[in-house]
């Protein structure tokens, strides 16, 4: 068995791919043959040291994975079953997914949902489990398709490109924000109606003309201050991300004048019922094209230049990590 390790030497975090023991793994009632796994933003700010993820080394970074049931204490699992996990805190202070076993508590698992599979459900991840969550915080805030646009910020990103397919899925108007040309042909066929460039949204004043009716922001700081200040009366904007940082220099106007909710999202610690409910809406609602289009596949020991590439902005989509 291997696995990625992230090891601190000199105050820097080294990632290596090394051999893996099965004593080697920490506490938990099931222990998962891993096949998928998924490179996250949170784990190329884990693999590059670029962010405060991990405190104790070694390490085995993976938000998410998928898998077959190797050994199981827990009666909900059986030996042999798939599975999938996303947060919990594995891969940031438990031994997560990018390795080819992982012993885990079976609370923090959830039985593979009929129409995937562990390659499909880590297309998916971590980032499109928590685009699916943004679009229900929508939806429960009332925001409709007739209501008018949605803007998706970091739009060619994980998080973004599940957002855009899906709420293209849903009947919505889709306006992807994103930073790069290069992203735009892949954004239209995501099914967004028009592409913004991210420079315009680099200043805002407190209140500007009312343009969308609901909003999905993965990017934070300034740009998240001009979607707010651009939303329509009783519009809401679900804010799930810092890639461009975690500031948010805004004013009260929105709130107070326009009946603007700004509703937080985080997919770490979602109840299992919530989690549920998210994976099979993913599975009703993410077209099939989506699978296809969207994900970059790698090797284990691919995943230091990918994780680079992510915090460097130069993927696009998903990117999975074969295991097995
Ligand atoms: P990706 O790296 O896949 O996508 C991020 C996108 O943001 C990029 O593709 C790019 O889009 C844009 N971007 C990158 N750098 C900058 C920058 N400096 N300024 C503005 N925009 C930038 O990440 P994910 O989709 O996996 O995650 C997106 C965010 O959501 C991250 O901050 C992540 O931590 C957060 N997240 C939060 C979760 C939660 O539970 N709350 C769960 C999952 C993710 P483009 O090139 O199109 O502009």
């Amino acid at each position: 068995m291997q696995a990625l390790i992230l090891e601190q030497q000199d105050g820097k975090t080294v990632a290596s791919v090394q051999p893996l023991d099965e004593s080697q793994l920490p506490q938990g009632d099931v222990s998962v043959d891993i096949q998928w796994s998924s490179l996250n933003y949170k784990d190329a700010l884990a693999i590059t040291g670029k962010g405060k993820i991990i405190r104790d080394f070694p390490m085995v970074p993976g938000i998410d994975f998928a898998g077959v049931v190797h050994s199981s204490e827990d009666p909900h699992f059986h030996v042999g079953q798939q599975v999938l996990l996303t947060g919990w805190g594995v891969g940031e202070n438990h031994w997560g997914g990018l390795s080819q076993r992982a012993r885990v508590k079976g609370d923090w698992l959830v039985a593979m949902p009929q129409g995937l599979d562990g390659r499909k459900a880590m297309i998916i991840g971590t980032a499109g489990f928590t685009a699916m969550l943004c679009v229900m915080a929508l939806e429960e805030a009332g925001i409709r398709p007739q209501d008018g646009e949605i803007v998706v910020t970091g739009a060619s990103g994980g998080v973004g490109s599940t957002a855009v397919a899906l709420l293209h899925k849903l009947g919505y108007q889709v306006a992807a924000v994103s930073g790069r040309e290069s992203t735009h042909d892949y954004l239209r066929g995501l099914g967004a109606n028009r592409i913004l460039g991210r420079d315009e949204f680099a200043e805002s004043r407190p209140l500007e003309k009312q343009l969308w009716a609901g909003a999905i922001d993965t990017v934070g700081d300034n740009v998240l201050a001009k979607v707010l200040a651009q939303m329509n009366y009783g519009g809401c904007v679900a804010a799930c991300g810092l890639a461009g940082g975690f500031a948010l220099p805004t004013t009260v106007m929105p709130f107070i004048l326009r009946n603007v909710r700004l509703q937080g999202v985080d997919s770490v610690m979602t109840p299992a019922a919530r989690r549920a409910e998210a994976w099979k809406r993913l599975t009703q609602d993410l077209p099939e094209s989506f699978f296809v289009q969207s994900a970059t596949e790698i090797t284990l020991a691919q995943a230091p230049e990918f994780a680079d590439k992510i915090i460097n902005n130069q993927t696009q989509g998903r990117t999975l990590v074969k295991l097995a």
